[in-house]
């Protein structure tokens, strides 16, 4: 018999992080699931960089090639290309994904990043925090007016979000008074907009189902919020799997017949300490210093250096969580290590010994050059070093690939691990976008009858043929 097929994105949660909440009962429907419908956790790696844009591209189109971070400086189109809110995505949008066969062809793509070939979003946009834009979109209103026009919807929401907000402001305060800093910017607003997202995406998912879609994507990014503004091990962190696992039940609730569920997140997150942590200076800061004359602007951050009128160069920093490219003004294409070295020589050997930084990475013609505490390594001799984070075979070449990319900075930079936490660029409790720990592997849960193996999938992007085979099957 043939069956349609539908996946829910659980953003942020890794694979390790799901067998600790299953262990401690976070979890009923998902324990359901593995212990009563014949379902398995799978690890995969999602690649470098370990970021949402990233994985979801490779996810939904096989091709996440060009995209090097969740925010990045498009020399061509002088534009800062980023997700989240006033996303410009699209302004660079056509030089993506041509002839590739996205999963969710003729389907429903759900509060993703991209529209996936999809037939409607249903009008929710959610990356870009646009409902209904897509040109194939339903309008927003007509799966909001009926959302709300429903009692026992509007009366659930209210009532989640008292609860969940009661809860936050307990979290914020017991998390002030241990002594810890949740990421204040994430807190309040993000909860509130998060859990009404998260519920018209589900009801939007429900309704897809009922309308016979198929496949259908749905991307859920309460956990990952609440995590970059508590961290990961927070006990926020994993309340809020309670209510994931509560939106899983109800989707597949729907299932009937005709459905097939598959859950699967996109990337872990790692516990994090601030570059500028400790009256300690801003990444931005140490730059204008090893950069005299230049200005640097922090892209989501401050400006350094003297003004304007009076710099000698200008320097535009792209920070995503533990990940930081470093773009210099006026190029059109990306600059070699050796023109580089010949201008600054001293600026990636410098950068590499701070001791926020685990590695800076610049690309020499086809060589990778990698800088580590202050000194220069090129190609695979860097693999002994890449054993404190991953499997370094594997890693080198999830580095390699992400330098192959043209829309990198001129130099890229990973943040160290100091006592156990991930430097991070922005000011988050948690973190991810960059190497080591959960944020590179997370999970597909899936059932054993489908013989799906993800041991081997060493980026996102090596995931879609995996689904889309399963996809097929399915139909069949
Ligand atoms: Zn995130």
């Amino acid at each position: 018999m043939s069956r349609k097929l539908v996946v829910l994105h659980i953003d942020g949660v890794s694979a390790d992080f799901l067998a600790k909440a299953l262990a401690a009962g976070e979890m009923p429907f998902v324990q359901h699931l593995i212990d009563a419908e014949g379902y398995e956790l799978h690890r995969y790696r999602c690649g470098v960089p370990s970021t949402t844009p990233f994985a979801q591209a490779g996810i939904l189109y096989g091709d996440n090639i060009e995209i090097p971070s969740f925010r990045w400086w498009d020399r061509e189109r002088s534009v800062v290309v980023q997700f989240g809110a006033g996303s410009t995505f699209k302004s660079v949008a056509d030089k993506y994904f041509q002839g590739r066969d996205p999963l969710t062809r003729d389907g429903a793509c759900i509060a993703a990043c991209y529209p996936a070939g999809a037939a409607d979003d249903f009008g929710i946009a959610y990356q870009d925090r646009s409902y209904g834009r897509q040109a194939k979109s339903r309008s927003a209103a007509s799966v909001l007016v009926p959302y709300l026009a429903n009692p026992i919807h509007l009366g659930d929401w209210v009532v989640q979000t008292v609860a969940v907000l009661a809860r936050t402001a307990k979290d914020y305060a017991i998390a002030r008074s241990e002594g810890r800093h949740p990421a204040r910017g994430y807190v309040a607003v993000d909860v509130v907009e998060e859990i009404f997202v998260h519920h018209l995406t589900r009801y939007a998912v429900q309704k897809a189902m009922r309308e016979g879609y198929s496949p259908i994507y749905g991307a859920f990014y309460a956990f990952d919020e609440t995590a970059h503004a508590f961290g990961p091990s927070d006990r926020s962190a994993m309340h809020v799997l309670k209510h994931v696992d509560r939106t899983i039940r109800k989707v597949a609730s729907v299932r009937g017949e005709a459905y097939e569920l598959l859950v699967l997140s996109d990337h872990g997150q790692v516990e994090t300490t601030r570059f500028a942590g400790a009256r300690g200076r801003a990444f931005g800061e140490v730059l204008a210093e090893l950069l005299p004359g230049f200005r640097i602007q922090e892209i989501k951050g401050a400006d350094y250096g003297p003004p304007e009128d009076q710099a000698t160069g200008r320097v535009r920093v792209t920070m995503s969580g533990g990940l930081a490219h470093v773009y210099f003004d006026g190029r059109r294409a990306r600059m070699g290590h050796t023109e580089l070295t010949a201008q600054h020589p001293d600026l990636a050997r410098a950068v590499s010994g701070l001791r926020q930084v685990a590695l800076v990475m610049s690309r020499d013609g086809g060589e990778d050059v990698f800088h580590v505490r202050g000194e220069e390594i090129r190609g695979p001799r860097i693999k002994p070093l890449l054993a404190a984070y991953d499997d370094p075979d594997i890693l080198f070449a999830q580095l390699s690939r992400l330098n192959s990319f043209q829309s990198c900075g001129d130099l890229i930079v990973f943040g160290a691990f100091v006592d156990g936490k991930q430097v991070n660029f922005e000011d988050q409790a948690g973190g991810h976008g960059s190497i080591g720990g959960d944020q590179l592997h997370p999970f597909v849960l899936a059932k054993k009858e489908w013989e799906i193996d993800t041991s081997s999938v060493r980026g996102a992007h090596e995931l879609h043929p995996i689904l889309s085979r399963l996809r097929d099957r399915l139909a069949t």
